[in-house]
């Protein structure tokens, strides 16, 4: 049974809990609200109450699930070794069938489902982003909508809207003689807003023989849908995204984002962990999927010889879909510091949630900006001239924090760096 067919299967995870509250001393909602509603052992209250039948799962106990930004630092903390990220995506699954989707949720996760339309409109967003967005002083990159619509927080910083989405016509890259014939899962922050960290994956495998296929049905990874209980939407998404890899005839996915990493190795398999067609396929290609920074660490071994300088003081910021999501933190601190001149400077908590979490920061604005502020608070400590970090949600949230806290550095993925060091060498 999986979790995002019926809550019954969470139950198990739910009654390990034994209430000692150490999921308080790293929960990231508690450490700023010190409300139990916000951690681990007051939703699994909520949730033990529900499965006796003491409570209904009303619109209410629905809401307060959305009191969390999925960080797993709970996971790691907890004596009785409770998966509550299981727990809490088997409740919102089960809040979706009771009560539906919010409106604007619903809209975007459909929106997400017809590609082709929601190309257009991010096409047509990126003509008009000068009416809705204004520059950032001082900064050649980021903006702050006009007008506080009540997303995001009125101080967001944003990057700006690729004029073009970087898959759009984009071909694949041959190299003589590959030493791996892999395809590249973009992932949607890459393909609207980041183009510069997709540039600097294809560079970077180019560099190290890599052929690379660019799958023109890919589409979002489907984790927006599935942490919001949209199990329709996660299911349709993941299935066009399994068919364009296993039609590409490649032998790997390369991710350069922590949340899509996540879905090819773990959510794919259970969202269809019932089903007799694509378990098997989703089985496959989470065993083939590598993010970036472990393919070129633990896979092919990287060429260090070709390094050139980059004179840096860098700090890093884990992900925690990356760090706790996928056990990947070792490998990006063994490429930082193989670059020549870089001179990595550990911040306090580097495995700290940034706040952004994908739609809880545009559900809760205010608290995602309180969690962003102890980060900012822990890299404002360092001398770092750059925030390096693995997964382009998080860079947008710590460039926006980095501006808003009036901080020097910028953010960039380890995957820039490296592409850079190899751009340098013999200059
Ligand atoms: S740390 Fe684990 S056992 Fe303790 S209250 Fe939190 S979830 Fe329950
Ligand atoms: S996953 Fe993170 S935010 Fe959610 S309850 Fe656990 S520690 Fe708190």
């Amino acid at each position: 049974m999986s979790i995002y067919s019926d809550f019954r299967s969470a139950e198990d995870e739910l009654y390990k809990c034994m209430k000692c509250g150490n999921c308080q001393e790293v929960c990231p909602l508690y450490q700023t609200t010190r409300k139990e509603v916000t951690v681990a052992r007051g939703k699994i209250g909520l949730l033990e109450m529900f499965v006796t039948g003491e409570a209904e799962m009303t619109a209410g106990m629905a809401e307060r699930m959305s009191y969390c930004t999925t960080c797993m630092a709970c996971n790691d903390k907890c004596p009785c070794g409770v998966k509550f990220d299981q727990i809490l995506l088997a409740a919102r699954a089960e809040g979706v069938r009771r009560h539906g989707l919010h409106p604007v949720k619903k809209t975007a996760f459909t929106a997400l489902r017809l590609q082709r339309a929601f190309n257009f409109g991010m096409s047509a967003g990126s003509k008009l982003q000068g009416a809705i967005f204004r520059r950032v002083e001082g900064r050649d990159y980021g903006a702050r909508m006009r007008i506080d619509a009540g997303l995001l927080g009125k101080n967001k910083v944003f990057p700006r809207l690729a004029r073009k989405p970087f898959r759009a016509g984009r071909p694949a890259v041959h190299v003589p003689q590959p030493r791996m014939r892999t395809a590249f899962f973009t992932g949607c922050m890459i393909n609207y807003f980041y183009p510069d960290m997709g540039e600097a994956v294809l560079g970077v495998l180019k560099r190290n023989n890599v052929e690379v296929l660019i799958p023109a049905d890919q589409g979002c990874c489907g984790v927006p849908a599935s942490v919001n209980g949209d199990v329709t939407s996660a299911r349709a998404l993941a299935k066009r995204n399994l068919r364009a890899f296993e039609e590409s005839g490649a032998e790997a996915v390369i991710v350069s984002c922590s949340s899509c990493g996540s879905a090819w190795k773990h959510s794919y398999e259970r969202l269809f962990e019932e089903d007799a067609v694509w378990g098997p396929l989703a089985a496959k290609w989470a065993a083939r999927t590598y993010d970036i920074n472990e393919f070129l660490v633990n896979v092919i071994d990287y060429d260090r010889e070709s390094l050139g300088r980059v004179e840096r003081k860098v700090t890093y910021h884990d992900p925690c879909h990356l760090r706790r999501g996928q056990n990947v933190y070792r490998e990006p601190r063994e490429i930082l510091q193989s670059i020549p001149g870089v001179e990595l400077i550990e911040m306090q908590k580097p495995d700290r949630c940034c706040g952004m979490a994908g739609s809880f920061c545009i559900v809760h604005p205010d608290l995602a900006d309180k969690v962003l502020d102890l980060k900012m608070a822990d890299i404002a400590q360092t001398p770092a001239q750059t925030v390096a970090t693995g997964c382009p949600a998080c860079r947008l949230q710590l460039w926006s924090g980095i501006i808003n806290a009036g901080l020097p550095q910028d953010a960039v993925h380890v995957v820039q760096l490296l592409h850079e060091s190899y751009n340098n060498k013999g200059q």
